[in-house]
């Protein structure tokens, strides 16, 4: 069974809800019908606004973090049903710059993991190697150990439906993105680690995106490798056309 390619855009810190409503609706538009599915990932305070211009179109909505209880005494974090009840069907987790800046951990990642899973909500998680440990020739390694744990205790019919973005740290936001060789190497590495924890079936079903600095340039060669089922992309996903060829990649 093919992978239908997923493109997936992480808004990060930017947008208000009233420029991220006219940049989903500039979406709509534009790749409402793309031919990949797709995925916009916006602020929390946005999300509100872009699930009501998305509405019609075959775009989905998804948050960029969320917290791993269900409610509680946890000021400033948000519960997954509060996502779920909102329409949201997508959730980023353990992106680098969230292990980088705000104590993400591969424990949390987990937990996180498991907890959207228990609200039907769909994971994309994230994994990526610094360029140190790139030169050091421990990638492989290095992948393989973050993905083990943060899928530890995730069962194989929840393995099948979830996402998982390789995004080499030192591709993120920098112009440097990896080539089609070396991510294809690691996202295939991915699906043989994925066949020894799962099975072939699940290794068949599951989507891995390549993020780093995908582009409305590049995207069409590296969506065409053959362990690489889309993209997750931070800047170009802020610019509606450049978002639309890669939507159509
Ligand atoms: C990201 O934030 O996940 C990302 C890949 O960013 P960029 O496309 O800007 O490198």
């Amino acid at each position: 069974m093919a992978r239908t390619k997923l493109a997936a855009g992480n808004w990060k810190m930017n947008k208000t809800p009233a420029e991220a409503a006219a940049l989903m609706k500039e979406l709509a538009q534009k790749a409402g019908n793309a031919a990949n599915d797709v995925l916009v990932c916006p602020p929390f305070v946005c999300l509100d606004a872009v699930l009501e211009a998305a509405k019609g179109t075959k775009i989905m909505v998804g948050a960029q973090n969320m917290y791993f209880e269900d409610k509680g005494a946890f000021t400033g974090e948000v519960a997954p049903g509060m996502l779920r009840e909102m329409g949201v069907t997508h959730v980023i987790i353990g992106h680098s710059e969230r292990r980088e800046y705000f104590g993400e951990t591969d424990e949390t990642v987990n937990k996180k993991v498991l907890k959207a899973i228990e609200y039907g909500l769909c994971p994309v998680i994230c994994c990526g190697e610094t360029l140190a440990q790139r030169q050091d020739g421990i990638t492989i390694e290095w992948i393989r150990m973050q993905i083990k744990k943060a899928m530890k205790d995730v069962t194989a019919d929840q393995a099948k439906a979830l996402v998982i973005a390789y995004e080499p740290i030192w591709a993120i936001g920098t112009g440097m993105t990896a080539t089609n060789e070396q991510a294809n190497e690691v996202c295939a590495a991915i699906r043989v680690l994925i066949v020894e924890l799962y099975g072939a079936d699940v290794a068949n079903e599951i989507r891995i995106l390549y993020g780093g600095s995908v582009n409305a340039g590049n995207s069409k060669d590296l969506f065409a490798c053959s362990d690489i089922d889309g993209g997750l992309v931070g800047g170009a996903s802020l610019k509606a056309d450049d978002f639309t060829v890669i939507a159509n990649s």
